[in-house]
């Protein structure tokens, strides 16, 4: 008998009808003879009224106060997905992430998951229940409600299956699984049927928004095989799993955007000891995650530094330079909010030569000029402007082999 995690999404429990759904699916799962473990996210747009909420009340919120509300989201679904098993006939409990010692550390917000105690829901799988597990939330040591972060109901889930040996964890979401580019801005991408984990980390990492980053790192530590499935349709989905020797023979498996990110240019600094140290130290400390950094090869003693931050950061990184600028020799400040990334993914990279050099040909045949560049072993990245990301991603995808057959 297989034992079965089943994570469903916000726009998965939305109303009563896809709660009803969401119930007759696992019933259908469990009559075929796999014990089923449900996971729930809050009914779509409830974490974020409730985040409004705490904000109304106050501007800073206190973090262990707003965990106690925005966890409120998935007791609401948790009850009503076991209500509705029931009324279908069926047997099921609900679990909070107290009941089942989801227990995390005290970073309200954004809690790791530390241990999963599996004991009360072996027992209602043995009674023939569906167990009904909340995601997002847990519980830290000093017995206060924490959160996972935005997304983290998949984090759950994976670490549930992690706990429960489960045979496999199910994503159903409004997406019928991972594909080859963003569909909306790219008619020709592909549903893909395997994706490996780490593929799946550089193409989520890099904005490909369809499971939470963490869940795949959990996911790929403690190999569960993770499946991306439509919560409407009865499509197989994506898999992701690890890597095998069929995966390499593709040498991009995915062509991922990213327009949630920013440049910043420092030029002509010193090229002397301790300046990237200083001006990185000082980002660091104000909380501002850098994700690209370039520095030129120094003329005259001097250098550009150049990097990205996350565009909601830039205001803050912009500050932060100039109050550096006397500090580290006068340089001139750039700020650019109009980029994107756009990144080609694939473990096959490893071994087949001459990938990045494609890429930019592409990018030249196409006019885009590249702003900068970074890889690593199975991907490269290049920022170029904002209005040529979709043209980049489009003439990518047809590049490297990845269109859709028939596709125009
Ligand atoms: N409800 C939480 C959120 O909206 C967790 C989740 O949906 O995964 O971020
Ligand atoms: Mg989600």
């Amino acid at each position: 008998m297989a034992l079965v995690v089943q994570k469903f999404g916000g726009t998965s429990v939305g109303n009563v009808e896809r709660i009803r759904n969401v119930a007759k699916r696992a019933l259908a799962a469990q009559a075929r003879g796999d014990q089923i473990v449900l996971v729930v996210s809050a009914m779509s747009g409830e974490t974020n009224r409730l985040l409004k909420l705490t904000r109304e009340i106050s501007a800073r919120p206190d973090e262990r106060e707003q965990d106690v509300v925005i966890a409120t989201g998935e007791q609401v679904t948790v009850g009503l997905v076991a209500l509705a098993i029931q009324d279908l006939g069926g047997k099921s409990r609900s679990f909070l992430g107290h009941q089942v010692r989801i227990t995390t550390d005290s970073s309200f917000s954004k809690a790791r998951i530390r241990s999963i105690d599996g004991e009360q829901v072996f027992a209602a799988l043995a009674r023939g229940e569906i167990a009904v597990v909340a995601g997002f939330q847990g519980i830290d040591a000093e017995g206060s409600v924490t959160t996972l972060g935005r997304g983290g109901s998949d984090t759950t889930a994976v670490a549930v299956a992690a706990a429960l040996k489960a045979t496999s964890c199910e994503i159903y979401t409004d997406v019928d699984g991972v594909y080859t580019a963003d569909p909306n801005i790219c008619k020709a991408a592909r549903k893909l049927d395997r994706i490996s984990y780490e593929e799946m980390l550089e193409l989520a990492s890099l904005g490909a928004k369809v499971l939470q980053i963490r869940s795949v790192e959990f996911a790929m530590k403690y190999a569960v095989p993770l499946w991306v499935k439509s919560s409407f349709t009865d499509d197989p989905g994506t898999l992701v799993c690890a890597e095998d020797a069929a995966m390499e023979d593709v040498v991009v498996s995915g062509i991922a955007h990213d327009l949630n990110e920013a440049r910043v240019a420092v030029r002509q600094v010193p090229d002397r000891p301790g300046v990237a140290r200083r001006v990185f130290g000082a980002l660091a400390a104000a909380n501002v995650v850098v994700d690209m950094i370039v520095q030129n090869v120094s003329e005259s003693g001097h250098t550009d530094l150049t990097f990205t931050v996350g565009r909601g950061d830039l205001a803050r990184a912009r500050e932060v330079i100039q109050s550096l600028v006397a500090e580290i020799g006068n340089p001139r400040v750039e700020a650019d909010a109009g980029i994107a990334k756009v990144s080609i993914v694939g473990v096959g990279m490893r071994n087949h030569a001459g990938v990045a050099a494609k890429m930019f040909d592409v990018l030249a045949e196409e006019g885009i000029n590249i702003l900068m560049i970074s890889t690593s072993e199975i991907r490269v990245s290049c920022v170029v402007l904002e209005k040529y990301a979709e043209l980049a991603v489009r003439a990518l995808h047809t590049a490297f082999g990845l269109d859709a057959k028939g596709a125009v």
